[in-house]
């Protein structure tokens, strides 16, 4: 499915200019944008508006080519559309496979269910041990049992913010490349500080500070 904004403005109440003016982005069906710019630029707030979890000003979202809002986001965001955020927030005392189900099993589906292919998401990104508690984990383990989450009910749409910014570079692109090869039949967005995480990514996107532009951009 792709993912479309059109014409997107986004103005915080207090500030003095907007984040997004106008800004258009266009991501292809099963493709990779990484969303780059200095931080402030508005690489969040643009995920948040894809995601349908922030209501813009102005313009329109569009997966799949239809028209989406945040009344959306309860049904898109139960298997539809995934986040991978820089921090995974796993339940301490659970089980690496727990924490990859439990959000699952929230939305009603059987344990039963969801198990086989939890378990099967956890040997992919490398977890040997689906038993091992989430606090004994690394931030590199911690942040593969999250995309493991993440793709449990194969989700068409992927976004990421900031996945690797709480581990060293190495990790960060080992982690981003797996994000990457494991979500290929998704439509991903990601935003990221380090230029060889993003030219992972089928495409990059550059959404610059607004201060100088007088709203955001993407470069060509
Ligand atoms: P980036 O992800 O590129 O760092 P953000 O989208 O997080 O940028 O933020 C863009 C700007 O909007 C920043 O100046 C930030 O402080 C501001 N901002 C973000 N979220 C809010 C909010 N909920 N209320 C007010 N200002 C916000
Ligand atoms: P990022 O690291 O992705 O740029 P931030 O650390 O800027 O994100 O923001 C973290 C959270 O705080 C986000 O949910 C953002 O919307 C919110 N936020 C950021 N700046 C402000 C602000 N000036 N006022 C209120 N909320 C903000």
């Amino acid at each position: 499915m792709s993912v479309e904004l059109k014409g997107i403005t986004v103005h915080y109440p207090g500030a003095p200019t907007p984040v997004l003016d106008g800004y258009d982005l266009f991501v292809p069906s099963r493709t990779s944008t990484a969303l780059m710019g200095p931080s402030g630029a508005g690489k969040s707030t643009a995920l948040a508006v894809a995601g349908l979890l922030l209501r813009p000003g102005a313009g329109e979202v569009l997966i799949d080519g239809r028209l989406r809002t945040v009344e959306d986001a309860p049904t898109a965001l139960g298997g539809e559309i995934a986040w991978i955020l820089q921090s995974v927030n796993l339940l301490p005392r659970r089980s690496a496979l727990d924490n990859v189900v439990l959000p699952a099993l929230a939305r009603g589906r059987r344990r039963s269910e969801v198990e086989d292919h939890a378990t099967e998401l956890l040997h992919e990104v490398g977890i040997t041990d689906p038993h091992q508690p989430a606090r004994t984990l690394s931030g590199g383990q911690a942040q593969r049992v999250g995309v493991a989450r993440a793709l449990l009910g194969a989700p068409t749409v992927l976004i990421a913010d900031e996945p690797t910014a709480n581990l060293d570079l190495t990790t960060g692109r080992q982690i981003a490349e797996l994000i990457l090869r494991l979500s290929s039949a998704a439509t991903v967005l990601m935003a990221t500080h380090d230029p060889q995480v993003a030219a992972m990514a089928d495409h990059t996107a550059v959404i610059t500070q607004p201060a100088e532009t007088g709203g955001a951009r993407v470069a060509p």
